[in-house]
């Protein structure tokens, strides 16, 4: 992630009407848009986003809901299949014990290939832990 693309997104949130002054919260509207954006794409998607849809500041939750949707449509991920449908989820039997997985749908194995993205940070998610 490199850092004009998250700047030009905070200066697009903060450029909102009613947006807030306060230093705490720009700093929270920061830490929003990098935790829901992963990468220069993602940001690019919030831009347009916040200054497109947004005629003010929406709020902290609205603002993160706001974003996050967009940026999961522009991922257009497959629908769900019936079992994982809504959760994104499917509870399978381990040892005894129940525990949540991805599904085997192909918006499950889509949602899997996202999860191993971030936790190896390999990918968009790479981007944005070496921004400086
Ligand atoms: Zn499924």
């Amino acid at each position: 992630m490199k850092k004009p693309a998250l700047e030009r997104a905070i200066a697009a949130a903060l450029s909102l009407r009613f947006a807030p002054a306060d230093a705490d919260v720009r700093r929270t509207i920061g830490g929003i848009i990098v935790e829901t954006c992963t990468g220069d794409k993602q940001l690019e998607i919030a831009t347009r986003v916040i200054s497109r849809e947004m005629s003010e500041w929406p709020g902290p939750a609205e603002f993160r809901r706001m974003i996050g949707a967009a940026v999961k449509a522009a991922f257009q991920l497959p629908a769900g299949c019936p079992r994982c449908l809504g959760v994104d989820f499917v509870i399978v039997e381990k040892d005894g014990s129940s525990m949540g997985q991805r599904c085997s749908c192909k918006r499950g194995q889509v949602l899997a290939l996202m999860d191993a993205k971030r936790r190896t940070g390999t990918a968009s998610g790479k981007d944005c832990s070496t921004a400086s």
